[in-house]
């Protein structure tokens, strides 16, 4: 029997029979183990242990593994890393000097250490198990390994640049750790990251059997040495992979992120160097990025993030229905995109379309987005065929009898949705939730079609729905909590940020899109060159310009959007005359070959071939007196009067929270997250700042008056997103 000689809170110690001492770590109160001053201390304590009992027995080799399943651990405690802030550059080096140098003693021990991963294995929790002498890792898609520090602005400190290219090579080392992906089990054995990848029931004696071999051929103390040498590098090939690495990486960020480029440069530095050397040029590379603006938005934004993740949508307790099936009604663009999104979190779906023909030919395409693998690029053909079981097609309603969900989808007309919806509500079960992914249609007006409305909702998605990660559960008057709440457990379980909205024109989304948009147009017609206008928006970090975006999204959609926008806020969302004009004259965007743009084809892959004089001419009977303005100017025309129209929303009680805004931003429309989504970027300016910046353009109407709240914010010195 295995005597337990230690029980802290966070780790057991066991000394097994067989020679091996098994450390098992449970870290309580976090859905995932987390790393936190606790486990450390416990950690620090069990190797003093072991230490001084050595002189009695020495064990075999020492296991650390974690107590729950599917979860070695998640990296570092978040919560804490605002005490970083408080801290200057050399407390911050002390930390990651005293992280670094407890893991370090892992492999200094007289005895092999093995880290038998299980599950999530990131960050912090990837230090600790390459800080062993070795590694198993379980098969299954549930255990991956990355260091996603970056995502955060950061990069690993407590030893990971050191070690990881000493183990995998700096090539893959700063591969891994700048784009901050994790991988799969068997991607880590390929990349020499684990030494086995074995099923969780033999990865102890997978452990014990690796440590046996390793220490009778001497490769524990080679692995030892190869660790604390510098890095062999032939001076031609690291030129080459600097070179090229930078490269790629400032095609990546466009030198808005500081932690990519100080992942390379520290990796390289601490390449030529021993392993000692190595961990001071990694804590200060630490230290450095932690005091960044840029990675206190990041920090912020993964925090909105998981306290969204936490957020059943409503205030009461109500439990959301169980989803067992589901039906979207409309194979289009987006009911074929939402069905894809379903079966891909192995949710069955039956897709119901009047058009039989174009049902059947989605179906290939619905498949292949749903066994879409991200690693190889390429749509998993063995999965496809697989999931193709969980996918039922029909062209009448009678087959979502039994669904537990119905998402409407079906073409953008309230007398199509009424009759529509009024039919679902007929076909399916009293119990099942019913949604529209309607852009325009007031939830209000949809839900008089229903006998009970309290079931019916909006769940509206964005274009493309693979790609696109926010969706608003829009809440209309007669919407029960039990509605919401199944809604908004539903888009998580498809891996989406829903944030709930309360009805009104646009939603939240769109309402500040069409500000943005507008504002485009209103340039445009200043005699400002288009190409100007989108490179600006995409120098602030946007991913793509408010014209291109209007010729992807499509001049007559946004047309019929801009009109029930400036229905509801005609005052300061006018429907721009440029829009019609181009629909009119056949220029609809990419989708016809030209529309601001001339395009190479007539296909959303097309490029863009320059402005069409055509077009120019058609845009130039609207033009308007030109303003002299510079860049920054330009992007203030832009983005001020989406500001207020955020401010304005929330005003309204549209969003429940400010924060979602800044998430529904960065989710639906690819808001930088390095500027913290919109609110967060206002606080870079201050209230005050913003007024000024707004003063010169108040002659441009009611769009660039300030709201009431934005003067009081000034006067108090209040922040945005208090
Ligand atoms: P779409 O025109 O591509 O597809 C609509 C589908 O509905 C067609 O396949 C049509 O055959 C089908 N349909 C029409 N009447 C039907 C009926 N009675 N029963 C069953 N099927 C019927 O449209 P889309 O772009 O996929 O848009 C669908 C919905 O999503 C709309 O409400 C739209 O506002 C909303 N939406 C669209 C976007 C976008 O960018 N396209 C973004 C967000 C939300």
């Amino acid at each position: 029997m295995p005597a337990s000689v230690r029980d802290p809170a966070t780790l057991a110690v066991e000394r097994r029979f067989d020679g091996l001492v098994v450390l098992t770590f449970s870290v309580p109160d976090h859905r995932h183990n987390v790393i936190t001053p606790r486990f450390l201390a416990d950690l620090s304590a069990a190797l003093d242990d072991l230490e001084r009992s050595a002189g009695r027995s020495v064990p075999r080799g020492l296991v650390l593994r974690s107590g729950r399943e599917g979860s070695f651990f998640a990296g570092a405690d978040v919560s804490r890393l605002d005490g970083l802030r408080g801290l200057d550059e050399a407390g911050i080096v002390r930390l990651c000097d005293a992280g670094r140098n407890l893991f370090a003693r892992l492999s200094a021990a007289p005895w092999p250490t093995v880290a038998l991963i299980d599950g999530v294995c990131l960050g912090g929790g990837l230090e600790l198990a390459i800080a062993c002498d070795l590694r198993v890792a379980t098969t299954g898609a549930h255990t991956i390994l990355g260091f996603p520090e970056v995502k955060l602005g950061l990069l690993p400190g407590w030893g990971g640049t050191v070690r990881l290219p000493r183990l995998i090579g700096p090539g893959p080392a700063i591969e891994l750790t700048a784009a901050g992906e994790s991988v799969a089990a068997e991607a880590a054995a390929r990349l020499g990251l684990v030494d086995a990848c074995v099923p969780v029931e033999q990865a102890l004696d997978a452990a014990r059997q690796l440590i046996d071999v390793e220490t009778t051929t001497g490769g524990i103390k080679a692995r030892r040495r190869r660790q604390a040498e510098p890095v062999t590098l032939d001076p031609r090939e690291r030129a080459f992979l600097e070179a090229t690495t930078a490269a790629v990486i400032l095609g990546r960020t466009n030198g808005h992120y500081p932690a990519p480029p100080a992942i390379l440069e520290t990796i390289l530095a601490g390449s030529d160097v021993d392993a000692a050397a190595a961990g001071a040029i990694e804590s200060r590379a630490f230290a450095r990025l932690a005091a960044t603006p840029v990675s206190a938005q990041l920090v912020r934004v993964f925090r909105i993030g998981e306290r969204n993740r936490h957020d059943p949508g409503v205030a009461t307790a109500v439990t959301p229905t169980e989803v067992r099936t589901a039906a979207v009604v409309g194979a289009g663009i987006m009911g074929a995109g939402i069905a894809a999104s379903h079966l891909r979190a192995g949710v069955p779906v039956t897709l119901v379309d009047v058009n039989a023909r174009a049902l059947a030919a989605g179906v290939p395409g619905i498949l292949d987005e749903a066994a879409w693998d991200r690693a190889t690029k390429r749509a998993d053909p063995v999965r496809a065929l697989a999931l193709a079981g969980d996918l039922r097609t029909a062209t009448h309603l009678a087959a979502i009898a039994g669904a537990d969900v119905v998402i409407e989808s079906v073409t953008e007309r309230p007398d199509v949705k009424t009759t529509v919806l009024a039919e679902i509500e007929r076909t399916v079960g009293p119990d099942a939730v019913i949604a529209t992914n309607t852009s325009t249609n007031p939830i209000a007006r949809l839900a008089e079609a229903f006998t009970d409305p309290a079931r019916f909702c909006g769940l509206h998605f964005f274009n493309p729905v693979r790609r696109m990660t926010l969706v608003e559960v829009v809440r209309g008057p007669a919407t029960s909590d039990a509605t919401v709440a199944t809604a908004v457990a539903l888009a998580k379980r498809l891996g989406k940020c829903p944030i709930v909205v309360r009805d009104s024109p646009g939603f939240l989304v769109n309402r500040v899109l069409m500000p943005y948009l507008h504002e485009a147009t209103e340039l445009v017609r200043e005699g400002v060159d288009p190409a100007r206008i989108d490179r600006v928006a995409r120098s602030f970090g946007m991913p793509m310009g408010p014209i291109e975006l209007y010729d992807m999204i499509g001049l007559d959609t946004a047309f019929y959007a801009g009109l029930v926008l400036s229905a509801a806020y005609g005052d300061r969302i006018e429907a721009s005359p440029l829009i019609p004009a181009l629909v009119k004259s056949g220029r609809l965007g990419r989708k016809t070959g030209s529309g601001f743009y001339r395009y190479s084809g007539a296909d959303q892959k097309a490029r863009i071939a320059g402005v069409d004089p055509d077009g120019r001419r058609v845009l130039d009977r609207y033009a308007v007196a030109p303003r002299e303005t510079t860049d920054r100017g330009l992007a203030d025309r832009l983005l001020l009067p989406m500001l207020l129209e955020a401010m304005r929303a929330v005003d309204e009680g549209i969003v429940r929270d400010p924060a979602d805004i800044d998430l529904a931003v960065i989710h639906a429309l690819g808001f930088p997250p390095f500027r913290g989504g919109l609110l967060a970027w206002a606080d870079t300016l201050g209230p005050a700042e913003v007024l000024r910046r707004l003063e010169p353009l108040a002659d441009l109407g009611p769009r660039m008056i300030p709201p009431g709240r934005l003067v009081a914010l000034a006067r108090s010195g209040g922040r945005f997103t208090a």
